[in-house]
Formats: structure tokens, sequence, C-alpha cells
């Protein structure tokens, strides 16, 4: 589309946009990765990382996607032939699960509906029944972004310390880290899997893996091969803050800036502006009439959220008419999804404002595109946002309001 204006609205659920500063602190030469200033910049970035996924274990910094993040946990932790056990919340955790069966790991997969997240008791149960230990891992995707639901992984610690398992814990984090709370030590995760553009406001490019004593030492014996992915490669020239191979630098420039920016904000206060953003779109879709896909309050994604379409309108094509008369992108639905739903992401570099006019845009396009809907979408996210209606806030929210 030519004759667009302004700035591009990008709500997808990543990557999300990346905030001047940031896009500022990328606009440098490069260095030299084995001097004395990449190693000033390693040190930080890494200090700033354990902040951020709360641990004081080392984080390890891939240039890498998401997806890779993914496959440096399986293959650090795992050997063939492992049972693992995965819950069926969305597109992500499918994904990884096939992942996982192509290193040769049995994936015992406990089905879902896509509108729920994680059951610690399905869990519990699972392990508990595995008297002989042969569950090497529970994986579970923490903010599954495929359907706008956040499962609650302090419960599933709880859950397999019930169960009394010595299964590892291995939790993707791509879309919720620095959007919603999480944390790596605190929550016993023994790998926590993450990347930089969706909650971190950054491009893509780089890849997480926060590990634990217990998955370091599950490293140092699981017989799945590797190299580019070692972690034992990465940890020693980390030590001094260098990499075994050149690193993504201009990446890592933003990376130190994405932290300064969360930091200043506070994470709380970035946790609560997200619950805050979630709360007014949920707030909106039913203004509108429409319905929100995950069916569990206690599981609503601060990150984004998934909307369902009234039954015989496409989300796809509402979607490419969003695009084209107003300029705004919106997440499509996923594979068993794909049609049926649109996402909006109001994640990272988002604020009220940001949103209403996001929100707008959506309203607009369901009269443009003769999409059923009522009037009052707007009015509701507005009363949300300025505090005069709490309805719609999880719990956290209303115990941060007092
Ligand atoms: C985006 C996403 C991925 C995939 O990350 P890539 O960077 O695209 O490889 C995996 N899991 C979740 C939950 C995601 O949101």
């Amino acid at each position: 589309m030519t004759g667009h204006r302004g700035r591009h609205f990008l709500q997808i659920p990543g990557p999300s946009p990346v905030p001047e500063r940031v896009l500022r602190a990328m606009d440098m030469q490069v260095i030299d990765h084995r001097g004395p200033d990449f190693a000033k910049l390693g040190r930080e970035i890494f200090e700033g990382c354990r902040t951020i996924f709360k641990t004081a274990a080392p984080v390890i910094v891939f240039p890498s996607s998401g997806t890779g993040a993914w496959e440096a946990a399986i293959v650090n932790t795992l050997s063939p032939g492992d049972k693992v056990l995965m819950v069926e919340t969305g597109h992500f955790a499918t994904l990884w699960r096939q992942m996982a069966a192509r290193w040769g790991v049995e994936v015992d997969f406990i089905p879902g509906d896509w509108r729920h997240g994680v059951d610690p008791a399905a869990i519990e149960a699972k392990l508990a029944e595995d008297r002989a230990h042969g569950i090497k891992a529970v994986m579970v995707v923490h903010n599954e972004t495929s359907t706008g639901v956040l499962s609650r992984v302090a419960e599933i610690r709880r859950a397999i310390d019930r169960a009394n398992h010595p299964a590892l814990l291995l939790v993707d984090t791509i879309s919720s880290l620095g959007s919603a709370d999480y944390r790596h030590d605190e929550w016993g995760v023994d790998v926590t899997v993450s990347c930089s553009q969706k909650g971190l406001m950054l491009p893509p490019g780089l890849g997480f893996n926060a590990i634990s004593d217990k998955a370091l030492a599950a490293s140092r014996e699981n017989r799945l091969p590797r190299s580019y992915w070692d972690w034992a490669e990465m940890l020693k020239p980390n030590a001094n803050g260098f990499f075994p191979y050149t690193p993504a630098t201009t990446l890592l420039y933003g990376l130190r800036e994405a932290i300064v920016m969360l930091l200043e904000e506070g994470l709380d206060a970035v946790f609560e502006r997200h619950q805050r953003l979630a709360a007014a779109t949920r707030a909106a879709v039913r203004g509108w009439g429409l319905e929100v896909l995950c069916q569990e309050p206690s599981e609503y994604s601060p990150v984004l959220t998934a909307v369902l379409m009234p039954p015989g309108h496409d989300a796809d094509r509402f979607r490419k008419i969003v695009l084209e008369t107003y300029d705004m992108s919106l997440g499509a639905g996923l594979s068993k999804l794909a049609g049926k739903v649109f996402r909006i992401g109001h994640l990272g570099e988002c604020n009220g404002l940001t949103l209403m006019a996001a929100l707008t845009g959506v309203e607009m396009g369901l009269s443009v595109a003769g999409v059923p809907h009522r009037a009052g979408g707007i009015s509701a996210a507005m009363a949300v946002l300025d505090g005069r209606d709490d309805s719609n806030a999880t719990p956290l929210l209303k115990a941060a309001a007092g």
C-alpha cells in the first residue's frame, strides 16, 4: 500500500516495535569482539540479563531466533530416547514438541483445547504415576502467544515438588520475559528459554537460555550432540565478558539499553502496565460483543489478546482490511486457529494512547469489514485505562491499585 503517513502500527505479539532509544543505542560502529571495550559490554549485558530473568546463575545469549534457543535447551539437557512431559497449550507448544520429537525425545503431550494454560494438577498426576522417574523434563510455554493464555509456572513448580519428582523444568518465556512477572530462581526453573524481539523490545536475533545448577549438571552427562549450541563452549569465554564466536554486537548494544529502560521503569511497573493494557483490551472486546479466546480469567495474557471472530467471518480478511485501510498489523490465527482469531499485541513499547489508537483501528476495521459488533468497546477500554472500571482487572492489577 502507498499513501500511508505517520507510523505503521505493529500490533502483533512479536516482533514488537523497537523504542527510539534502543534504535539509537544500536546505531554504532562494530568493535573488536576480543578487545577490552567488548568485555565491558559483555559483562554489563550478562549482569543485566540476570536481573531480568531474576537469577544468580548464568544467562547464555545466542545469536539466534527463539527457535534456536528452544533447540539449545533440548540438546544441552536431554538424551535420545528420554521421556518428557509437555502440554498442548497452542501452536508454540506444538512446535516445541515437534522439535523435541525430531531430536529423538519421547514426548507425552497432554492434550489441550487451545483456550487454557497448563493444568498443574495434570502435571502432578503424570509425575506421581511415573514412579521409576522415566520422565526427564517437564517442558511448558509460559505465555502461549498463539492463544493469549499465560500458564502459572510457580504452580507447576509446586506440582512437580508435590510429586517429589526429579524432572527438569524447561520453560519457554519467549513472549513473556520483560512483559509478565517471571522468576527463574524463585520458581525453580532449570532452563528458561527466551529471545529478543518480544518483551525485550529488540529486533529479532538474540536467543537466551537461563540455566540452573541442575541443568548444568545434566548438560555434563546428556548425550544429544551439539556444537554451536553447547553451553560449556559459551560459559568459558562468557566468564570474562567474551563469546566463543563473533557475537551480534549491535544487538547487544540494544539489549544493554533495553535492560536500562526496563529497570528505569521498574519491572513491577512494567508488568502492571501490561496488565492494565490487557484489561483495557478485554474490556474493548467485550464492549464490541466479541469473545476473548482465553477462557480462564487467572490465565489472561498481559502480552496479547486473541479475539474470536463471529462465525462466518474470516479473521484474515479482516486483518487485511485493517492493514490496507489503517496501516496496522494485527496477529494472525495460527494453525488450528487460522482465520478464526486475530491477535492484538499490547507488549513492550506500548502505552495507553498507543493501545487506544490500535483499538480504534480494530473497531473501525470491524465496521469497514462488515463484521457484526456493538459500539462501546472504545469507551469501555478508556474506563479501564483511566481507572473508572476495574472489573476487567486481574487480581494482580487490583492488588497493585490498592
Ligand atoms: C515467537 C515465539 C517463538 C518462536 O520464536 P522465533 O524467534 O520466531 O524463533 C516460540 N515460542 C513462543 C511462545 C513465541 O512467542
